[in-house]
């Protein structure tokens, strides 16, 4: 329709009539465009602007199907959106490191952006001391003045000999089993606590499978092959993999779940899967988070991109100071606490919980999504998995391969 009227514009400006065989080949073009409009407009409508969606929106275009993506937010980016405050990138939805040992995800995310060298070494303060992260030699150090691997490993072993736990019955009991009492003390019981907002004696064994100690002096929180922050910020990366794709923010599906769902042929949906059907065997529960942002007039105000708060009587788990993710040496800095929160309805979605029981109910969802003929579901909301941003790329293209073939 759009190129029918704007050749109409065109022949009314430069006073051309159209000859009867321009008028037909021009009420041919109208007709064929009302046609589809009525039919189906695009191959795929994706429900969700986020990592999954825009990297499944870039492989479709590839290989030249339409898309069409909504957003019920008012931003693309899902989770990873960063925003410009005083000059320096912002990630308003939590600490974004990007890691992965993936060559084809890192390749792949290679090409919309450049990566720095930032390396992720977290500190942790417990109330006036302080402490490197990852469990490591510095942090041995730190706490019992040992040097080597030998006088480590003596002193935690000693410990967890004191406790003589042999099957731990809760979170708690896990813990001390791997790590020994100071470790969990300091640095692991009341950060734990916060995160779940329940006793670590009321929570299951299970949340914490490891609890890595590592016996060199290596404060490198992951240990994967590749590890940096894109040096433009993650929005922009997002809006590279969207570019040509139509994209409607503000909208959400479930408004008019009718008039999206007959806008394509098919749907991948990203959004929470047990909203898609109507909650129809209960909810699935989450953990949400509260951020809370200020501007600071000064140019260094932690010394460290990430600084987790260990206690319990703090009651943010840890404070964000954004510029140093990109080495940024402007005049303000930004920094942001982050609060855990209890999830309902209404509020973000952020980490799924996996026990038994919730991931029983996602099972009885996934056998309805895996009947669907037309609709897909993928990100951490459709499949119901907390997944890293190298995850959900691998998983998004896993789907496009699938879905699309390969290029
Ligand atoms: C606090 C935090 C820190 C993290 N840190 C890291 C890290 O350091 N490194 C790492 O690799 N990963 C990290 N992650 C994980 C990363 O955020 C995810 O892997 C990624 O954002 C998931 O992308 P997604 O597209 O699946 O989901 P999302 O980003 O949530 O995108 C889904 C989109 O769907 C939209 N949507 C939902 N419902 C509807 C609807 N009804 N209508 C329209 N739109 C809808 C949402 O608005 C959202 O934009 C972190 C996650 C959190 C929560």
């Amino acid at each position: 329709m759009y190129r029918c009227a704007s050749a109409r514009r065109y022949m009314a400006f430069r006073r051309i009539s159209p000859t009867p065989k321009q008028k037909n080949l021009l009420y041919y073009i109208y007709y064929l465009k009302k046609v589809s409009y009525i039919m189906k407009k695009y191959d795929y409508l994706i429900v969700g602007a986020g990592l999954f969606g825009a990297v499944f929106a870039h492989e479709a275009r590839a290989r030249q199907k339409t898309c069409l993506v909504i957003d019920k937010r008012p931003h693309i980016g899902g989770n990873i959106y960063t925003e410009e405050i005083e000059e320096i990138q912002v990630h308003k939805y939590g600490a974004h490191i990007f890691h992965t040992s993936n060559e084809r995800v890192w390749h792949y995310i290679n090409q919309f952006s450049r990566f720095n060298h930032y390396i992720n070494s977290p500190v942790a303060i417990y109330k006036d001391e302080l402490y490197n992260l990852p469990f490591n030699m510095n942090t041995f150090h730190q706490l019992w003045g040992v040097k080597t691997p030998a006088q480590a490993k003596a002193k935690i072993q000693e410990q967890i000999a004191r406790m003589n736990i042999v099957h731990p019955k809760n979170l708690e009991e896990q813990a001390l089993a791997m790590v020994g009492q100071d470790v969990y003390e300091k640095l692991v019981e009341g950060y734990t606590r916060k995160q779940w907002g329940r006793e670590c004696r009321e929570l299951p064994a299970f949340i914490i499978k490891r609890l890595p100690l590592r016996y060199t002096y290596d404060n490198n929180y992951f240990n994967d092959r590749y590890q940096g922050i894109p040096t433009d910020g993650y929005t922009k990366i997002v809006k590279k993999l969207l570019d040509g794709v139509q994209v409607c923010l503000n909208t959400d599906f479930f408004i008019e779940r009718e008039r999206w769902m007959n806008q394509a042929d098919r749907v991948l949906f990203t959004g929470m899967i047990d909203q898609f059907y109507n909650y129809r065997f209960g909810e699935l529960e989450y953990r949400s988070l509260r951020f809370e942002n200020e501007v600071l007039d000064m140019g260094n105000y932690q010394g460290n991109a990430v600084v987790n708060y260990t206690d319990y009587e703090v009651p943010y788990t840890r404070i964000i100071e954004h510029k140093h993710f990109v080495f940024g040496s402007q005049k303000k800095t930004v920094i942001t606490r982050e609060y855990p929160a209890k999830w309902q309805r209404g509020e973000e979605p952020y980490y799924p919980i996996n026990d038994p029981e919730n991931n029983e109910l996602f099972e009885k969802y996934q056998r309805l999504a895996l009947a669907e003929k037309d609709v897909l579901f993928g990100g951490r909301l459709g499949m119901y998995r907390y997944m890293n941003m190298d995850q959900v790329i691998e998983e998004a293209l896993l789907l496009a391969d699938n879905e699309l073939g390969c290029v």
